[in-house]
C-alpha cells in the first residue's frame, strides 16, 4: 500500500482514536443510580459470562470502582474489551426492564467506567491458586485462550499459553478496529493473565515452532484455542491483483503499521456483509476512502453484521448494494486493480444455513471502477492445527462435550474454533465463557468431586 496523498496524518490518527467517549463521573453515577438493583435481574441471565450486573453498578454507585471491576473481571476475563465490542442491544441492555418504561442502564458503558479506572490504576484484580502440581498449555492467547487461563491460574494450574502473533489477545489486539477497541484494553487483559504466573509465549505457532506431538506429550492437558484464519479466497479472476486486500489483514495493518502508509484509494468495494465487512469499509472510511460500497449477494435481512453495526456504517457514509456478487476482478497494464465485475442476484430457495440461496441472473453482469477491493466474506478454519492434534471435526470446527473435551480427553477446546456446532457465538463474549467452561472441564476432570464454581 502506497502513501495517502488526500488525508493528514493527523487526521488519519484522530479517524483511528477511540470514537465513543467515556463516561465522565457525575454521568457514570447518575446512570448507576438509575438501575433498579432487580431481583433475579435479566441482564444477568442475558450475559453469557453471567456478570452480576447489578452488583458491579451499585458498586459504583457507593464510590467501590475496585471493587466494581472486579466483579465484572471475575465473571469475564476480558471485561474490559467486552465493554466496548459486546452488541448489548442483544444482550445485557436488551433485556434490561428500563427498555420498557425509558431507555435501558448503560451497562456497557458503565463496565466501562470500571474497567477503565482498573487499567489507569494499575491494579491487580486477582491472585493466583494454590498449586495442583498439573500443566496446562493453551494454544492460542485470545478470548478464550486468555479466559481459560485465567480461570486455570486461579485453581492452581500451571499453565503456558503458545501464542503465534508478536502480542496476545487475539482478534481484540489485531482484529477488531482500534476506533471501537484500542489496543491498550487487550493487552492489559493479557498482562492481568501474566500477573497470576501464566507464561506467554508469543511468537510462536505450534505446528510450525513445536509440534502438537511435543506439546501432547510435555503437558497434562491442552486447550486448544486458535481461532479462526484469515478470510477465504472468492474464488473468482483477479485475486492476486494489487489492491486486492484481505480484510482481517487490513484491520491488522491499522493496528499495527503507521497509517500513513496505508492508502486504499477513493473507491473501494467490501465483499461481505458480516462484523469484518462492516469494520473493514469504516476503517477505508477514516482512511480517506471517499466511496465505500459494501456488495452483499443476499439483501439487508439476511447481513449477518448487528443492527447497531449497520446503522454505524451508514452514519459513516458506507453504501450498500445488495443482490450484487463478483464475478471478475479486472487489472490495468501493471497489474492493479482498476474494476470489478458483478452480476445481479435474485433470491431462490432456503440453503442448509436455512437463508434464502442467491441465485445468479444471467446476463445482468456490469462493471464497476474501483481502486481497491476487500474481502470479507468470513473467516477460513484452521484445519492443520486441529488435525495435528488428531481432534474429529465437522468441516474444520472442533467436536467438544458438554465440558468443552474433545475426542483426546486431556485436551479441551474454546472459542471461534467451536464455533458453529451451537456452542458459542462468533463473539469476544462467548470466546470469553467458552474459555471458562474449558477451564471448569479440565479442573472437574482432575478434582471430580469438587465444584468449580466453589473454588
Ligand atoms: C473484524 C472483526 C470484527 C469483530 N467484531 C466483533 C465485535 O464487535 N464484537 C464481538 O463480540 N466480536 C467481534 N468479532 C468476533 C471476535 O473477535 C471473536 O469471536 C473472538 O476474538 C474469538 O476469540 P478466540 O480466542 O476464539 O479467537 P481469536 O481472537 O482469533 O484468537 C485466537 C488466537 O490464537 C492464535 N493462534 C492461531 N493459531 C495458532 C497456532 N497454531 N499457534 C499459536 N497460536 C495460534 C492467534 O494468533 C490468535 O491470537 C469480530 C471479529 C472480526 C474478525
Ligand atoms: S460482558 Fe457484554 S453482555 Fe455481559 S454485561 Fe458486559 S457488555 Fe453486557
Amino acid at each position: 500500500m502506497g502513501h495517502q496523498t488526500f488525508i493528514t496524518v493527523e487526521q488519519l490518527q484522530k479517524n483511528f482514536q477511540e470514537y465513543i467517549p467515556p463516561l465522565k463521573d457525575k454521568a457514570a453515577m447518575d446512570e448507576a443510580n438509575r438501575c433498579l438493583y432487580c431481583y433475579d435481574a435479566p441482564c444477568i441471565k442475558a450475559c453469557p459470562t453471567g456478570i452480576n450486573i447489578p452488583s458491579f453498578i451499585k458498586k459504583i454507585a457507593s464510590g467501590n470502582i475496585k471493587g466494581s471491576a472486579r466483579v465484572i473481571m471475575e465473571s469475564n476475563p476480558v471485561g474490559a474489551s467486552c465493554a466496548r465490542v459486546c452488541p448489548t442491544s442483544e444482550l445485557c441492555e436488551g433485556a434490561c426492564v428500563l427498555n420498557d418504561a425509558s431507555s435501558p442502564i448503560m451497562i456497557g458503558q458503565l463496565q466501562r467506567y470500571s474497567t477503565d479506572w482498573a487499567i489507569r490504576n494499575k491494579v491487580s484484580l486477582f491472585g493466583k491458586g494454590q498449586s495442583v502440581g498439573k500443566t496446562v498449555a493453551i494454544i492460542g492467547g485470545g478470548p478464550a485462550g486468555l479466559s481459560a487461563a485465567r480461570e486455570l491460574a486461579r485453581f492452581g494450574f500451571d499453565v503456558t499459553i503458545y501464542e503465534a502473533r508478536p502480542q496476545a489477545g487475539g482478534l481484540n489486539t489485531y482484529g477488531i478496529v482500534s476506533f471501537r477497541l484500542p489496543q491498550d484494553i487487550s493487552l492489559w487483559e493479557a498482562e492481568q493473565v501474566k500477573a497470576l504466573g501464566v507464561k506467554i509465549l508469543t511468537n510462536v505457532t505450534v505446528g510450525r515452532d513445536i509440534t502438537a506431538e511435543e506439546i501432547l506429550a510435555d503437558y497434562d492437558f491442552v486447550v486448544l484455542a486458535v481461532g479462526l484464519g484469515n478470510v477465504p479466497q472468492l474464488g473468482i479472476e483477479g485475486e492476486e491483483l494489487e489492491g486486492v486486500y484481505d480484510a482481517i489483514q487490513l484491520v491488522k495493518d491499522t493496528k499495527t503499521k503507521p497509517l500513513s502508509t496505508l492508502n486504499v484509494g477513493k473507491r473501494v468495494v467490501v465483499v461481505g456483509a458480516g462484523n469484518t465487512a462492516i469494520d473493514a469499509a469504516t476503517c477505508s472510511k477514516r482512511l480517506g476512502a471517499k466511496h465505500v460500497t459494501m456488495l452483499y449477494r443476499r439483501t439487508e435481512q439476511e447481513m449477518t453484521a448487528y443492527d447497531f453495526e449497520y446503522e454505524f456504517a451508514k452514519q459513516e457514509g458506507v453504501e450498500f448494494r445488495w443482490l450484487s456478487a463478483p464475478t471478475r476482478i479486472i487489472g490495468d497494464e501493471n497489474g492493479k486493480v482498476k474494476a470489478l465485475e458483478i452480476v445481479r442476484m435474485k433470491l431462490g430457495e432456503p440453503d442448509a444455513s436455512g437463508r434464502p440461496r442467491p441465485v445468479k441472473i444471467e446476463g445482468s453482469e456490469c462493471t464497476i471502477e474501483v481502486d481497491s477491493i476487500i474481502k470479507a466474506i468470513g473467516q477460513s478454519k484452521l484445519l492443520s492445527v486441529i488435525e495435528a492434534f488428531g481432534l474429529a471435526h465437522q468441516n474444520g470446527i472442533v467436536e467438544v462435550n458438554e465440558k468443552n473435551q474433545t475426542s483426546n480427553p486431556k485436551v479441551f477446546a474454546a472459542g471461534d474454533c467451536i464455533f458453529g456446532l451451537g456452542n458459542a457465538e462468533a463473539m469476544v463474549v462467548d470466546a470469553a465463557q467458552q474459555g471458562k467452561k474449558a477451564a471448569y472441564g479440565i479442573h472437574s476432570v482432575l478434582l471430580p468431586n469438587k465444584n468449580a464454581s466453589m473454588v
